[in-house]
């Protein structure tokens, strides 16, 4: 056995395994229902969808109440028809899914779209003023990563040493959920950069990582982004790379989960807005129906709403009520898809972070991605790309936002020079999770205080370190397994990466 493999072994052994079990299963109890219960889901996005599935396996009556014409949410996928008559799918756009995302990859598995998984060759940062930045090669073992990350040119050992603040930096190796929230949710990531004089070339690949969290440097919580690291980086060994779905999400994800849900007693209801809800006795009353147990998978800002036009929490539960609405979400953010008649270079990953020179976070090649956008290309030549800014500056006009990407597009790729747009459709919204500082106190659990009703979603405080998809997946595994429970069944097994750094 090599050193390198004997550090490995340790350093599992020391952060207890790469991937834990979160409760015990009583193989005893039914996994069943034997009487009727209903549950109806306000939201069908992956928290709700994934919940809706959970819970319809073990025999609950499921109804999913979801405001678009299509599930799906954030990584839903919807048509658009252009002057010309070409009309085609378009969606919040990239979506990497990545290995350590247990609890998602087994529902995939359970839905069989695991099979339109592919896998990204690396992960490249772009920047005009400090080269290219490539971790494919970097080691996959906690600790080691960080330290073969000096080879990449991010930092180097001897600003390691020679910088006192850097030792500050172990806290990213010592993740315990209240311990770093006390500490650190107070903490922007601008601020503890300043402190601990982090290297210009570390700073961005920070920033990319804050931005990917819907969040610019100046207000995402250090803690959140200390759990971010954790949960991508330094608690597992299955590297930063990570999978997509090889084609449109509505069929690679929605129709294989629609189906899915079909076998049992379930019903989805599209383009149906949510308002309000109330509880009536044992039962909540959602749009004119009786439900046993009543889950909210809204986004933050779709839960804000609801609950603040809810007479029924304003006056009967004060405190969930203020809990909900003083929540935040996150700066508005932006996709601009286009259809150009130009390809950028070969040899690139198909997903690309940019050092934003001022809002253009990523670009996605599209067409060497996923199959529909490839026979687009092959037919009508060029490329489709996808622009994505993560966090739009406040004071960034909405009406320059397209013109930006384009001109930064150009800037990052001057191949393109020159080039013709066929078709484009930008997006600029504002319903993402804030993952600002000194929001944790306030956040919701999945267990409202309100009897039999729960939260799912990417916003609600988990005891695990899940992040984004896996976070929506995993807290409706929470709230089902509740629900579960309650009815006296077998719950569902939970995963995660270890709960705490190495460290701690
Ligand atoms: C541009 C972009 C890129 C992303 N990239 C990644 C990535 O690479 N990797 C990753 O892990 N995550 C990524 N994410 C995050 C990921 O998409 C989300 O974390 C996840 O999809 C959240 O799922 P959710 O079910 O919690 O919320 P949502 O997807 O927001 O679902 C909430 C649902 O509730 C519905 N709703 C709201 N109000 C009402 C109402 N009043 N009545 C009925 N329904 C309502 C909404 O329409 C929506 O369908 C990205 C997100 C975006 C926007």
């Amino acid at each position: 056995m090599s050193i390198k493999s004997i550090i490995s072994k340790r350093i599992e052994k020391k952060l207890g395994g790469y991937k834990i079990q979160l409760n015990k299963i009583d193989s005893v109890l039914p996994e069943k229902l034997s009487n009727e219960k209903s549950v109806g889901i306000i939201g069908g996005g992956l928290a709700g969808v994934s919940a809706a599935i959970f819970l319809a396996e073990r025999g609950f009556a499921v109804k999913i109440f979801e405001k678009e014409k299509y599930l799906g949410g954030k990584v839903g996928s919807w048509p658009v028809s252009f002057e010309d008559g070409f009309s085609t799918n378009v969606e919040h756009g990239f979506h990497a899914f990545f290995r350590q995302y247990y609890n998602l990859r087994n529902l995939l598995k359970k839905i069989d779209a695991f099979k339109y998984l592919i896998p990204i060759d690396d992960y490249l940062i772009l920047t005009k003023d400090y080269g290219n930045f490539g971790f494919k090669d970097i080691s996959t073992v906690p600790i080691l990563n960080i330290l073969s990350m000096a080879k990449t040119g991010i930092y180097s050992y001897k600003d390691a040493m020679l910088n006192p603040g850097f030792r500050k930096m172990t806290s990213l190796l010592s993740y315990n959920r209240e311990k770093t929230f006390s500490i650190f949710d107070k903490v922007s990531f601008k601020d503890f950069a300043n402190e601990v004089k982090l290297p210009p070339e570390m700073q961005l690949m920070f920033t990319t990582f804050s931005r990917a969290f819907f969040a610019e440097p100046q207000y995402i919580s250090m803690a959140e982004l200390i759990k971010s690291f954790h949960s991508y980086f330094l608690s597992n060994d299955l590297g930063l790379l990570y999978d997509v779905l090889n084609d449109d999400f509505e069929d690679t994800l929605w129709n294989p989960a629609k189906e899915y849900l079909s076998k049992y007693k379930s019903s989805i209801l599209l383009d149906s807005k949510i308002t309000s809800f109330r509880k009536d006795g044992n039962q909540f009353i959602i749009n004119n129906e009786q439900f046993d147990y009543a889950i909210i998978a809204s986004d933050v800002k779709g839960t804000k709403n609801i609950i603040q036009n809810s007479d029924y929490f304003k006056n009967e539960h004060h405190e969930f009520y203020n809990q909900i609405i003083n929540l935040k979400q996150s700066q508005r953010y932006s996709v601009l898809r286009v259809w150009i008649d130009k390809d950028i270079r070969q040899g690139v990953p198909f997903f690309i972070f940019t050092d934003a020179l001022e809002i253009l976070d990523s670009v996605t090649i599209y067409h060497r991605m996923e199959k529909t956008s490839e026979d687009w290309v092959k037919k009508n030549g060029g490329g489709i790309f996808e622009l994505h800014s993560y966090a739009l500056p406040d004071d960034f006009p909405e009406a320059e936002v397209r013109n930006q990407f384009l001109k930064e597009f150009e800037e990052y790729f001057p191949e393109i020079k020159g080039y013709k747009i066929k078709y484009e459709y930008l997006q600029v919204k504002d319903d993402f999770t804030a993952f600002h500082t000194n929001l944790y106190k306030n956040r919701p659990t999945v267990k409202a205080n309100v009897n039999n009703l729960f939260l799912a979603g990417d916003w609600v405080k988990l005891e695990s370190p899940a992040m984004l998809m896996e976070a929506a997946t995993t807290s409706a595994l929470y709230c089902a397994n509740k629900i579960i429970e309650q009815e006296g069944l077998q719950q569902e097994t939970i995963f995660s990466v270890p709960l705490k750094g190495i460290l701690s």
